[in-house]
């Protein structure tokens, strides 16, 4: 069964089709003209829409270009209703995005099987398309804490420098660490280790704003983007996320674990030319944090710790 949209300027034709699919249980619309035929597409949202090509007013092949050129509908099948098959708009109608096309007097069976075909095709695309996301996701994720891998936080973090540097913005990243991690995982096992990697992903997520992004670089560590951004907003959002993992209980089993995070912030300066500069400084400014006893954030400028 599909969602069928009629489109005829004859009213006997549309009974007549609509009988046919109405026994094939498909859910029908119609449409009188051109313009009622976008407007009931819209609203209808049909899987296939079999369209006149001798129509007044909007012509087939205009109401054709229409439904092509509109993001929300181009993806609907259509298949064109002709009084002759040697037409030349029938080629002109597959050139411009037509499904298929059947001549009057059809039989019916017939233009049902294409109808058949064309919504067949349509749901498989949908799939494909459904899969490829899937695909794309996985491919820039990582799999333990849904956060973006490197490859794909470089990316994105390139692609922000650039326009940082176009617009004449500020641009700022946080690197974050977690401390003696590696006494987490002898102590308690990687399973806690890695729940407590997917609370620390998960506090992040929850802090920085949507134009923020973060990805784990690898091991314990996750950078956070921060573009339109100077060092006094990252730094804040810094301080919150130490705080906010300080006081989290991470639990696993009967183990409760709570720990803490260093964290470097670096802002981008004019003699910045790639966003690896500006992550380098960020990454020894988290090194410093480190070495000053950890559990708190420095920053660039500043450079004070704020704990
Ligand atoms: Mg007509």
């Amino acid at each position: 069964m599909a969602k069928v949209l009629i489109v005829d300027d004859i009213e006997d034709n549309i009974k007549l089709l609509w009988y046919n699919l109405e026994d094939d249980e498909h859910e029908i619309e119609s449409a009188s003209d051109g313009y009622q035929c976008l407007e009931k597409a819209l609203s209808f949202m049909p899987d296939i829409i079999l369209l006149d090509l001798m129509m007044p007013g909007l012509s087939g092949l205009e109401t054709l270009k229409l439904l092509k050129t509109n993001e929300k509908l181009d993806a609907i099948p259509v298949i064109m209703i002709s009084a002759n098959d040697g037409d030349e708009s029938i080629i002109h109608a597959l050139d411009l995005g037509a499904q298929d096309y059947v001549t009057k007097p059809f039989i019916y069976p017939v233009l049902a099987a294409r109808l058949r075909s064309a919504v067949r095709l349509k749901e498989s695309q949908e799939k494909l398309a459904e899969a490829n996301k899937t695909l794309e996701l996985l491919a820039s994720q990582d799999p333990l804490t849904d956060t973006y891998n490197h490859r794909h936080f470089f990316n994105l973090a390139g692609a922000e420098f650039a326009k940082t540097k176009r617009y004449e913005r500020p641009i700022s990243t946080i690197m974050i660490d977690a401390d003696h991690f590696k006494s987490i995982n002898d102590k308690y096992g990687h399973a806690v280790g890695d729940q407590a990697l997917i609370s620390m992903a998960s506090i992040c997520q929850d802090l920085i704003r949507t134009s923020d992004f973060i990805g784990r670089l690898g091991g314990e560590e996750f950078a956070v983007c921060c573009p339109d951004t100077a060092v006094e907003g990252a730094c804040k959002l810094a301080e919150r996320i130490r705080e906010a993992i300080e006081c989290s209980v991470t639990e696993h089993e009967d183990v409760r674990l709570q720990f803490t995070v260093s964290i470097g912030v670096a802002t981008l300066t004019p003699e910045d030319l790639t966003f690896n500069t500006i992550l380098d400084r960020a990454d020894s400014l988290l090194y410093e944090a480190k070495q000053g006893g950890r559990n708190q954030v420095i920053c660039h400028e500043r450079k004070s710790a704020l704990t």
